[in-house]
This record gives structure tokens, C-alpha cells and sequence, in this order.
């Protein structure tokens, strides 16, 4: 398939995307060599930029011929060592670009076009063409509101009433369902995502070097339409196959079994035991461990929290010293799921594993309304441990002005800043403009730092401060995952993570961490977003460093790796390993003398990967590491030490015997004035973080279009397939379930835009019932309770529902038949139904269905189980299937229906001639 790719592009005239000079492409060493990785970049996404860099390229390419290379597919295997070639430093990294700054030096990063270059350039007022911070004190751009619901204040500031115009245009044009950035369902994917894969995207990457070299990714329970488009785009060809990939891309924890099977050139987004980090409990059980060890002081970097039930006697000592609020969370789940405010320990239910941490109450507050950081951390070793953090992050905010009063403990909109509730809040205000970095409920973090330093407050201490809390957050989680990398990865090249950490920040501007996502999401709701992730993504991809080698060069490598595990069960140590452990002979290089092969390589890596860093500013290893951190790590072998000694030795003290901390930090960041050192200092990484993202050329984020279905079309395929029915087909149970969660999205659609009381009843009463794991709030699990109602209930049910309906959708894929079954309706025919049925086609056949059968097996998973019988539903639109007879109880037996009954009946007078007999009334079926 690949081979003949090739051949069609060797034999078609070339396009206008001819990237001739390949060199653009590759980095850290000429292609064939050991080091060399592909380059990434994000103005090759948009077409126009595109455009010019090929043309910039062709002529670029007969300027300097001594660059060009030949078709690298056909490049010799080289596996010989080399010596790593200059690198020009590419990062936009550690030049302050900020107004009124002295001379700059721009590194040209790797979203710019050209070669890496280090440019000198005059100061221009202001330079930074990028940066559109507006002057956040004036009322003007402040994002305002009043008492509970924001829309007053919305009303009087026009930047606002702009914005709040824009987003009921979205609604009318459909576009207000798009969901959320955290979202990993399949309906806010859909909606959310740019339109993003083109034929011409395909095209383009064809001719670039990872394409002929059949450089491949693979995806694994995750699926992000901006990641694929970036690696398409760049050649990389997704493939299905269990190991035949480059780079392995997952959204869940790593098999072991895969990972033992890696080759060296092999590249997975996950380290082993990553939960230490990414599960919420873990988390604080590994920090509050690390407060024993190593003083309160060092480690008071997240709320107190307990893991109930069994901690729940030492929750209510607390609760006597501290009372409350406390917020409870349920130990492994994401996205405001199942999250709520009680004021009292009583108030929590006993049945199920949270966690429960004391509610931060006074949070730092963006015009009142609460908000929240998410950061982007990428490691890629922990041993030695290399941590970099995104210069650019996000700032979520909270839909409703912040109120402490026990009143508002319920409203999730106010004291939640999940993007994934908030969007659903009919205030809610996406920024349409890349550009905008200050406008709306999402902010960028450098818009933020710039917002807190117009109004005097301290943002070097809180960039150093969050760093900080980043650094011990993995040191409290380092151990374990070293134990496990060294006992399942093969090659310390292998994987790599990019964690979303969760902060919030007080009102005394100290930065509490909330959580440590695994797999941040990728997905994108605005042009701000798309920008903000692909810089991410491109600059993570080059950094990490995809290998660029050949075919030949693989399998050259596959089976020389083969041989290696044969003899070796475990990753070697240069302790243990007698090649690693043979120290250098080449005195040459300063920095190299009297260090084994192994450490070469670590530090080679480490400054080659530096070298290609783009937006990622390097926290660990920094100078002051050493200082800051070193009593954290053990003495002889520099592993972060979280348990403690037993008689001196940890386990890794009596296997390891090399210190790669140590080693790597002297040798960047040695005294002697004739080395070079790495300029990732304090001043620098602060300045970064405040600078605006800049990209050269605009991401394009296209919304989706929202196709309108033929209205006709759909009575039409209604009509016959409710004769069908009436004769005595039937729907499968993944046709019903389809039918039933397509309707659920109508149903959320207009939840979402003309809330009613009445509905938002029917709804929580439903997720009472058959929510499954998405349960509501204690304090609203009885419908009839909840007195109050707002824009924020409406947003909170509509919520639960989004998230019923991903795992409900995700439920449905085990239902799915691979060919039809006799007395059933054909496929087909079916799928042709649901592309242009509206909500009214779907109630129709769903109540049809459930009248003639007696039954509701889409409510139900069920496989093989009775499922209890319905009364049938009464007819009517939009009454959320009439309240699912009575929400199906158990005990009522099926009544008999009438003609008048069904909805048919209203809706299709060709339906009349239903006869009461056809109601095949069961009390129990089988599916
Ligand atoms: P999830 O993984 O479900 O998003 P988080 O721990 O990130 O859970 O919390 C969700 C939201 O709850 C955060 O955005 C934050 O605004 C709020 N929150 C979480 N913990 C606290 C706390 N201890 N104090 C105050 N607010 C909190």
C-alpha cells in the first residue's frame, strides 16, 4: 500500500506541494544518522502558508544544493555513531519578545518556515504583533456579571454584548452544541473538531520525508482529528497492524506487553504506573506521603484531602478543626463528573470510593468569576528526570460570578471551572479570534500573567511557584514509575508523557494542584484552542523526537534489538552492562571525558532534545536544580526518594550505581566558563511564559457544518418504516439503542437552548434510573426538590446527560451486527432512516417499536438478560418519549394500547390501520 503511494507520486507530475529541500524536515543530525528526528510545524496546516513555504523551499533548495539530500527513503542504513552536528538553537524559547524589552533575539521557532537561525533584531514598538492584551483594568473588557446569572452585566459592556451576539448567531446556526475541549465524547468530537482532514492535507504529506520514509502512528482508544490532521500532513501514515508503528498514541494506560516490545526507535505518549500521577488518590496518597517524609512545609502543594470510606473518621477530626466546605470527588474520573460541595462530611454518601479535599474557598477571581489553570507538562525521562513545561497554557473560568455563600454550594457553574459544565451554561462565551487571548471564559495563561501584572501582582513568584509544585508533584511520583520503566521498557528513548496538570490558584496567589490528567485532551472548540494545541502538539512531536530512519535502517535495527533482548530480560544499567560501562576513549570533547557511553548518550540527548524544544521551557534539570531539589533525591543514585530508607538503601540504591541526575546536571550547567551552558534560567522561563503564543501563520478552524437534513426524505423512510414495523419487523438492539441516543441528542440540543423546568425533571428523574455510573448530585437526585431553577441547573443537567450519552454511545459499539438478522430491518435501509431522520422521525419509530414489542431494550444493557415490559407511550413531541412510561417500572404490566395512543397515530395517518393484535405484548424478552 505505502510502496505504491510512492509510485504513484514518482510517476504523477508534482504538485504544488513539493517540499524539495527535505532537510526542512529533519533535525538534531543528517538523515541516516542516529540522532536525526522529524521536524513539525504548524504553518504547514494552513494552506496559504503552505503554499509559500513550498515555493520559499523550491528556491531556497537550487540556493544551497549542498543542503539537499537524496531521496531519503533510499538512504544507507548508518548506525555508527556520530558526532551530534551544531544546532542552531530553534525555540522561540527564552527571548523575551515583551514590549519595551531591550534588543531581542528571536530564535526562529519550529512553526516558522525557514532554517534555525538565531536573528538579531532592532526593537520595534511593539514588536510582538502578537500579543492583543487589552487593558484589563478598564470595565471595558471585563467579563462582569451580577448575582448569579451574568447576563446583566454581559448586557452593559460591548465587548461582551459582541461576543454573547456572536454566540446566538452559533446557536441559530447550530453551532452551540459544539461541546467541549475535555471531552472525550463521541458527540462533542463531532461537533467540536474543525473540520480538519482534506484530501489536500493527505496529498501534501506525501511528499514529504516521513512519508517516503514510512514513518507510521498508530492510535489507541483515543482519537483527536487535530492530531491526525498534524501527522498526516507530515507524511506519517496511520496503521492498524498490533506493532508495525513509529509512533504509538494512546488515550489509556500502556499494555506492559506492548511496551516490553518496543524497539529503540519506537516512540509511546505513556511511562508505565503513570497513575501514580494521574489518579486522584494516588496522587495525594503519594504527596501526603512525601509531607511525612520530607516536612509539610516542602510538599503543601495540594488541599487536604481524605479517601472515603475509609478515612472517614479522620475526615470528621478534620471537619471539627476546619468545618468545611469540602468537595468530593470520585477517585477516578474526570471532567466534573460526579463532583459536588457539601458543607458537612454528613452530607456524603457512604457507598462508593471518593476523595474528598477541603474546599479551597477563596480562589483567585477574574472580574468575580472564578477561574482555573490547565498547564501542559511534558517528560520525557525520569531518569534522568527531564521536565519541560508549555510556555502557553489555558485559563478556564467559571460561567457564574464567584459567591461564597453556602447557598451556591450547589451550582456548578460557579464553583467548577471545567469547560465541560461550563459550556453548557447559555452565558457562556467562546473567543472567536485566535487573537482574542482575554475574552470570554477561556484565556490563554499568558493573557492571565499579563492581566495580574498590570495590576501589581507578583507573576515571576507564581510562574516559579507553579514550576515548583510541577516538579514535586512528579518527584512524589518518580520512584514507582522508575521501578517500572526499568522492568518493562526496553529502551529510555521509548516513552514520553505529556500530563495536563490542574491548578488552582488563592486569593494570596499560591497555586494549589487539583490533579494530574492523563492524555489532556487534544480536541478543540475555537480558533484560540486550535492554535494553542497545535503549537503544542508540533513543538511536542519535534521535541521528543521522532526517529527519521528508513525502512532498511528499521529492520537493521529490529533485528540487532532481537538479538540484544535475547540475552538481556531488562533494560541494561551501565553499572551492570560491561559496553555501557567502558568509559569514553574519545577525550576530545570536554564534556564527554570520564563519562560511560551511556551517559554520552543521555547528555547528548538531553542537548539535542533542548536544542528542539520550541515552546517548551525546561524546569527540570535548571541551574539551582541541585539546590533546590537535591536533598529530595537519593545521594549515590539521584532517584527521587519517596519511601523511606530502609538501613540507608532503597532498592534502587543496591541496583543502581550511576547517578544520571547528578551527571546530567554538572555537565549542563558545569562552571567551567569554557562550557556551554543552557539558558534556561529563572528570568528567561518567566519572561516566556509571559509572552504571547506567536505563530506565523493562522491555524485555520473551520466549524463544522452543520449539513440540514432533507426533512421530506425523512418522513418519507418514516412512513415505511413504520409499516414495516406495524407487520411485524423489528429493530435490532443496536438499531434501537442508535435511534434512541441520536434522540437524546435532540434532546440535549434543546435542553441546551430553550431550557424548561419540566424537562430538566423528566431528565434527572431518567439518570435517576438508568444513569448507570452518571449519577446526579445527592442534593438533586429527587427531582422534586430542587426549587431553584437557573441557567446554571440547566447547565448542570444538560451536563449529566452529555455524559450519559458518551457512555451510553460507547455501550452501543458492543452491540453492533455484522450482518442482518431474519424478521429484522435490513441495515441499510435503517442507516438511511437515521441520516435523515429529525427528533420526530425518531420518536415516532421508537414508539412504535415499544408499542408493538412491549418492551424498551435500549434502555437496558442487557445482552442475553430479560428486559422488563413498557406500557406503551403516549403520543406527543418532545415529551422525552412521553417519560418513558412511567420510567418502566418493573412491577407495572403492559396496557393495553389504543390506536389513540401512539404517536403514530397523529403523526401518520398511513399507520392507522395498526391493529391493537400486532402489539405483540411480552412480559419478559430476550435479546
Ligand atoms: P476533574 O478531574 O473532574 O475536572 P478537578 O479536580 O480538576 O476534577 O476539579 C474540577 C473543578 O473543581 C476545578 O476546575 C476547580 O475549579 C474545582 N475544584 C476542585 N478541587 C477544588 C478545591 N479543593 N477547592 C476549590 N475548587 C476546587
Amino acid at each position: 500500500m505505502l510502496s505504491s503511494l510512492c509510485e504513484a507520486h514518482t510517476t504523477t507530475a508534482p504538485k504544488i506541494y513539493e517540499y524539495k529541500n527535505q532537510n526542512e524536515w529533519i533535525t538534531s543530525g543528517k538523515l541516516g544518522s542516529r540522532d536525526a528526528v522529524l521536524v513539525f510545524r504548524t504553518n504547514i496546516l494552513n494552506p496559504k502558508t503552505r503554499k509559500t513555504l513550498s515555493e520559499t523551499q523550491s528556491v531556497k533548495t537550487t540556493d544551497s544544493e549542498s543542503h539537499k539530500t537524496s531521496d531519503p527513503a533510499a538512504t544507507v542504513v548508518n548506525c555508527q555513531d556520530e558526532t551530534p552536528l551544531a544546532i542552531a538553537p530553534q525555540s522561540s524559547g527564552s527571548n523575551a519578545t515583551l514590549k519595551g524589552s531591550a534588543p531581542r533575539k528571536i530564535y526562529v521557532s519550529v512553526r516558522n518556515p525557514l532554517n534555525c537561525k538565531l536573528i538579531e533584531e532592532p526593537v520595534k514598538q511593539n514588536a510582538n504583533k502578537k500579543i492583543h492584551h487589552h487593558d484589563l483594568s478598564s470595565s471595558d473588557t471585563s467579563i462582569s456579571s451580577d448575582g448569579d446569572e451574568s447576563s446583566q452585566n454581559n448586557e452593559n459592556n460591548p465587548r461582551l454584548r459582541q461576543k454573547k451576539m456572536e454566540l446566538d448567531l452559533n446557536k441559530e446556526s447550530g453551532y452551540s452544541s459544539s461541546m467541549g475541549d475535555e471531552g472525550n465524547s463521541i458527540l462533542n468530537r463531532s461537533e467540536e473538531d474543525p473540520e480538519i482532514s482534506s484530501e489536500e492535507d493527505n496529498e501534501c504529506g506525501t511528499h514529504m520525508p516521513a512519508h517516503k520514509l514510512k514513518i507510521t502512528y498508530k492510535f489507541i482508544q483515543t482519537e483527536t482529528k487535530l492530531l491526525r490532521k498534524i501527522f498526516n500532513v507530515h507524511g506519517l501514515t496511520e496503521v492498524q497492524g498490533e506493532t508495525n508503528f513509529n509512533l504509538l498514541w494512546t488515550g489509556v494506560h500502556m499494555k506492559l506487553d506492548t511496551l516490553r516490545h518496543l524497539s529503540p526507535y519506537q516512540r509511546v505518549n505513556h511511562f508505565p504506573r503513570s497513575y501514580e500521577l494521574t489518579r486522584k488518590d494516588r496522587l495525594y496518597k503519594n504527596i501526603e506521603r512525601m509531607q511525612h517524609l520530607r516536612g509539610m512545609r516542602h510538599f503543601d502543594i495540594v488541599p487536604q484531602s481524605f479517601i472515603l470510606p475509609l478515612e472517614y473518621r479522620d475526615l470528621l477530626i478534620a471537619h471539627n478543626k476546619y468545618r468545611g466546605p469540602w468537595i468530593v470527588k470520585p477517585a477516578a474520573s474526570s471532567r466534573g463528573r460526579g463532583i459536588f460541595i457539601v458543607n458537612s462530611p454528613d452530607q456524603i454518601p457512604q457507598d462508593e470510593q471518593v476523595l474528598v479535599s477541603k474546599y479551597i474557598v477563596d480562589p483567585l477571581c477574574i472580574d468575580g468569576h472564578k477561574c482555573d489553570l490547565r498547564v501542559y507538562v511534558l517528560v520525557t525521562s525520569f531518569d534522568p528526570l527531564i521536565v519541560y513545561l508549555y510556555e502557553e497554557g489555558i485559563v478556564r473560568l467559571a460561567t457564574v460570578r464567584y459567591d461564597r455563600d453556602a447557598d451556591n454550594l450547589w451550582n456548578p457553574c460557579m464553583h467548577l471551572c471545567n469547560y465541560s459544565i461550563n459550556k453548557y451554561h447559555s452565558d457562556y462565551i467562546r473567543s472567536s479570534d485566535a487573537q482574542d487571548e482575554d475574552v470570554g471564559h477561556k484565556w490563554t495563561l499568558s493573557a492571565l500573567l499579563r492581566h495580574l501584572k498590570l495590576q501589581g501582582c507578583d507573576t515571576h513568584l507564581l510562574m516559579l511557584n507553579i514550576e515548583d509544585l510541577i516538579i514535586k508533584a512528579i518527584l512524589a511520583c518518580a520512584q514507582t514509575i522508575i521501578s517500572a520503566c526499568r522492568m518493562f521498557v526496553p529502551s529510555s528513548n521509548n516513552c514520553f508523557e505529556l500530563y495536563g496538570f490542574d491548578i488552582l490558584i488563592d486569593n494570596a496567589l499560591k497555586p494549589w494542584l487539583l490533579e494530574v490528567n492523563l492524555s489532556p485532551s487534544m480536541g478543540v472548540d475555537s480558533p484560540l484552542d486550535t492554535k494553542v494545541k497545535a503549537c503544542l502538539i508540533a513543538d511536542l512531536l519535534t521535541c521528543v523526537g521522532i526517529p527519521a530512519y528508513s525502512p532498511e535502517m528499521r529492520s537493521h535495527l529490529d533485528s540487532k534489538w532481537t538479538r540484544f533482548r535475547s540475552t538481556s530480560c531488562q533494560r541494561r544499567t551501565d553499572s551492570t552492562d560491561s559496553t555501557a560501562s567502558k568509559k569514553s576513549k574519545k577525550k576530545g570533547a570536554n564534556s564527554f571525558a570520564n563519562l560511560t557511553m551511556e551517559e554520552q548518550r543521555i547528555l547528548r540527548n538531553a542537548r539535542l532534545q533542548y536544542s528542539r524544544r520550541g515552546g517548551f521551557v525546561r524546569i527540570f534539570p535548571t541551574d539551582d536544580t541541585m539546590q533546590r531539589y537535591g536533598n529530595f533525591l537519593d545521594s549515590s543514585n539521584g532517584i527521587p526518594i519517596s519511601t523511606p530508607n530502609v538501613q540507608g538503601q532503597t532498592f534502587q540504591t543496591l541496583v543502581m550505581q550511576h547517578n544520571y541526575n547528578q551527571m546530567l546536571h554538572s555537565n549542563l550547567y558545569c562552571q567551567d566558563p569554557r562550557c556551554t551552558k543552557e539558558d534556561n534560567f529563572q528570568e528567561n522561563r518567566v519572561q516566556q511564559y509571559e509572552r504571547a503564543l506567536e505563530t506565523d501563520a493562522e491555524i485555520p478552524f473551520v466549524k463544522k457544518v452543520i449539513v440540514p437534513k432533507c426533512e421530506e426524505e425523512g418522513r418519507k423512510l418514516r412512513k415505511q418504516l413504520l409499516i414495516k414495523i406495524s407487520n411485524g419487523s423489528e429493530l435490532t438492539q443496536f438499531q434501537a439503542r442508535q435511534t434512541f441516543s441520536l434522540y437524546l441528542e435532540s434532546v440535549l440540543r434543546r435542553l441546551t437552548q430553550e431550557p424548561k423546568d419540566s424537562h430538566e425533571k423528566i431528565i434527572l428523574k431518567f439518570l435517576n434510573k438508568f444513569g448507570g455510573a452518571v449519577k446526579p448530585p445527592v442534593l438533586f437526585r429527587n427531582a422534586q426538590t430542587i426549587k431553584v431553577i437557573s441557567k446554571a441547573r440547566s447547565a448542570m443537567v444538560a451536563k449529566l446527560l452529555g455524559d450519559f450519552l458518551e457512555l451510553y454511545k460507547r455501550d452501543t459499539e458492543a452491540y453492533v451486527d455484522s450482518f442482518d438478522h431474519f424478521g429484522m430491518i435490513p441495515s441499510s435501509s435503517y442507516n438511511e432512516f437515521l441520516i435523515h431522520a429529525q427528533e420526530s422521525d425518531l420518536e415516532a419509530v421508537l414508539t412504535l417499536h415499544t408499542n408493538v414489542t412491549g418492551i424498551m431494550p435500549f434502555l437496558y444493557n442487557r445482552c442475553g438478560l430479560s428486559v422488563p415490559p413498557t406500557p406503551p407511550i403516549p403520543c406527543g413531541l418532545h415529551g422525552f418519549l412521553r417519560a418513558l412510561p412511567a420510567m418502566v417500572s418493573s412491577s407495572g404490566m403492559p396496557r393495553e394500547i389504543s390506536k389513540y395512543d401512539g404517536y403514530f397515530k397523529n403523526y401518520d395517518k398511513d399507520c392507522e390501520n395498526v391493529q391493537d393484535n400486532s402489539i405483540r405484548s411480552k412480559s419478559t424478552r430476550r435479546f
